[in-house]
């Protein structure tokens, strides 16, 4: 039987929306020329925009939708500065040779770095907090595996990374669920709804045309340009920036085969006790874990609430299966939250890649940034600051993540149906990896 978790002021939407909820607003007409036209409203998105603009170079947004409605407005608000890096989407480590793979991870400290500069510079209210992370070992192999890494990450990212033996793990959490772990104290949290808010206001400031409930249906090239159509007019433009990570749709179908869009959940719940509330995370970290089907959580801005995000299942559905299969995962690491109730319950698409890396790239004018890999706060930030630099021209580095190496699987032309068996698999393999250590 389904246990009664739902509040009785239950809604199907992200808590952060309580804050900042997506809005089309006063609908911007769609300007004929433009230099820049971007697709994808998110994070990237503007970031690209807000660089650009800081170049005095003119430049639109155009999202489908309401301002914020993709992930950027859903996810968890835990920013890692590399730890993530190359995951795949079972959190196994993707082999890349070795000094690509420190290359790529001091990109990642980078992303920590532009992230943190651009809220103090835009003076963006976020909650942003450097907490640090722990990352709980889900098996012995897992943890053995976790201190090999340390080295790297505290060289190459300056992670501030250290090992937490199992016999001390109630220093950084309430729980006996794991084998130890390790905290990076180069990590943060903020509120994913605020910080997009700041990053829409900061662009207005500069002036950059922004258009809500414009999708981009066709883009075309046209005597050296983009012509660039939506449902609510056209725009030509010199160079176009695709930015629609884990919504990219038939628009893009060679960017489309490159990355698999898969659901991510999270649970809010209603709120807890004040002792009760600090003692679970006392050090105020977020946390996720190194099972294949990870789980990631951290306490609310304000204190008072649990927020549980994990792969409750791969694709979307609806919060009346999601929502109890997390509160079930938050119990089992928690089993003094059993008895309280889910307030919100949500989800959004993350966009993996064949690689597990993130990637940007251009054709002819035709930019890309994509593939966030599950961990996009910072670096689809991040990606779009590059990006736009790239077109100014003031780009003094090459970005790792921009090569001409962008895999795709033969087997795979967008359509991800065999996501619900992938789930189910892994989630065995879970169960196997602590019953056969
Ligand atoms: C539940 C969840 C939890 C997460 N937790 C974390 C976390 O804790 N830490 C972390 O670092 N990352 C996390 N992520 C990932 C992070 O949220 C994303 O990487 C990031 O928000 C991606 O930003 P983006 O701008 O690339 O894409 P999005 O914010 O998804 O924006 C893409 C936009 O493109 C628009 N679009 C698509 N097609 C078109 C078109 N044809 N025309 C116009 N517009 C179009 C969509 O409407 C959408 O608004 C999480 C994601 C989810 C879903």
């Amino acid at each position: 039987m389904v246990p009664d978790i739902f509040h009785r002021e239950f809604v199907p939407t992200p808590y952060w929306w309580e804050a900042y909820r997506p809005i089309a607003g006063d609908l911007n007409d769609v300007p004929s020329s433009t230099r820049v036209a971007i697709v994808g409203g998110g994070y990237a998105g503007l970031s690209t925009a807000l660089e650009l603009a800081k170049h005095s170079i003119d430049c639109v947004v155009l999202e489908a939708n309401e301002l914020g409605f993709g992930a950027s407005t859903r996810n968890g608000g835990a920013v890692s500065g590399g730890v993530n890096i190359g995951k795949n989407f079972t959190g196994r480590t993707t082999e890349v040779e070795p000094t690509r793979a420190r290359h790529i991870l001091s990109d990642a400290s980078d992303a920590f770095a532009l992230i943190d500069r651009l809220i103090a510079e835009e003076r963006i209210a976020c909650f942003w907090e450097i907490s640090g992370r722990f990352v709980g070992a889900w098996t012995r192999k897992h943890f053995e595996a976790q201190e090999r890494r340390l080295a790297l990450l505290n060289q190459v990212a300056q992670s501030g990374a250290y090992m937490v033996a199992r016999d001390r793990q109630r220093d950084e959490i309430a729980s006996d669920y794991y084998f130890g772990g390790m905290v990076v104290e180069r990590s943060s949290k903020l509120h994913p709804a605020l910080y997009y808010k700041g990053l829409l206001d900061a662009c207005r400031r500069r002036g950059v045309t922004i258009c809500a409930k414009a999708p981009v249906t066709q883009i075309r090239r046209n005597n050296g340009s983009w012509q660039v159509s939506t449902t609510r007019g056209k725009a030509n433009a010199g160079d176009v920036v695709i930015a629609t990570n884990g919504y990219t749709g038939s628009l893009t179908p060679a960017l489309r085969r490159r990355v698999v869009p898969i659901a991510s959940h999270i649970i809010a719940t209603e709120e807890l006790p004040q002792d009760l509330a600090r003692s679970l995370i006392p050090k105020g970290r977020t946390l996720s874990d190194t099972k294949r089907v990870l789980c990631y959580y951290r306490v609310s801005p304000d204190g008072t609430r649990m927020i549980f995000g994990g792969r409750a299942r791969f694709t979307q559905v609806d919060a009346t299966v999601s929502a109890p299969v997390l509160h079930r995962y938050m119990s089992d690491r928690f089993p003094q939250l059993r008895g309280f109730k889910v307030t919100h319950a949500w989800t959004g698409n993350v966009a993996f890649t064949f690689d597990a890396l993130p990637h940007m790239g251009e054709r002819d004018g035709l930019h890309y940034c994509l593939g966030c890999n599950g961990s996009g706060v910072a670096m689809m930030t991040y990606l779009g600051w590059q990006t736009a630099r790239k077109i100014a021209r003031a780009a003094n580095y090459a970005c790792s993540f921009d090569t001409e190496q962008f895999p795709h699987h033969p087997l795979y032309s967008g359509d991800a149906w065999f996501l619900p068996f992938v789930g189910t698999y892994y989630r065995l393999r879970d169960q196997l990896d602590r019953l056969l250590p």
